[in-house]
């Protein structure tokens, strides 16, 4: 059993998608073990997506996710990590396969609807960056 952290992103929450999204999650065998709704900062977005500080799409990036409410969840599962992965399709929604979460509900490279952890190492680490040990059931 894997757990894996994905975020619905202030583009698909202003949609009033964040049920339909959900679905997917839980019509493909993954559990919500924890969730809430949160406004970031940029001190705690920049943090989160530090890896990608040197990449020129760092400040967008950080914006982007400060321009309105996210919803962040624990998914738990038989390899919910490449799961969630598989679900989201690839990062820039045009060249996302049919079906995938961004493919129906994200609109460009940087408002692309969800993100999901990568490894299982970052998920682990993103999973605490957001949760305490108690918020997760
Ligand atoms: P992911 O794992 O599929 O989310 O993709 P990455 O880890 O490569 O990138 C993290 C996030 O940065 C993506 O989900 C996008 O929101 C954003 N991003 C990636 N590439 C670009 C880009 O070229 N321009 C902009 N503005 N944002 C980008």
């Amino acid at each position: 059993m894997e757990q894996t952290l994905s975020i619905i992103k202030p583009d698909a929450v202003k949609k009033g998608v964040i049920g339909k999204i959900v679905d997917r999650f839980e019509s493909n065998g993954l559990r919500v073990a924890a969730m809430k709704k949160m406004q970031l900062d940029a001190n705690k977005a920049g943090e989160f997506y530090a890896v990608h500080k040197e990449r020129p799409f760092y400040g967008e990036l950080v914006q982007f996710m400060t321009s309105g409410p996210i919803v962040v969840m624990v998914l738990e599962g038989e390899e919910a990590m490449s799961k969630n992965r598989d679900l989201m399709g690839a990062t820039n929604p045009k060249e996302a396969a049919k079906g995938t979460i961004r493919a129906d509900f994200a609109d460009s490279i940087d408002a692309n609807a969800v993100h999901g952890s990568d490894s299982l190492e970052n998920a682990a680490n993103e999973i605490k960056f957001f949760f305490s040990k108690e918020e997760v059931i």
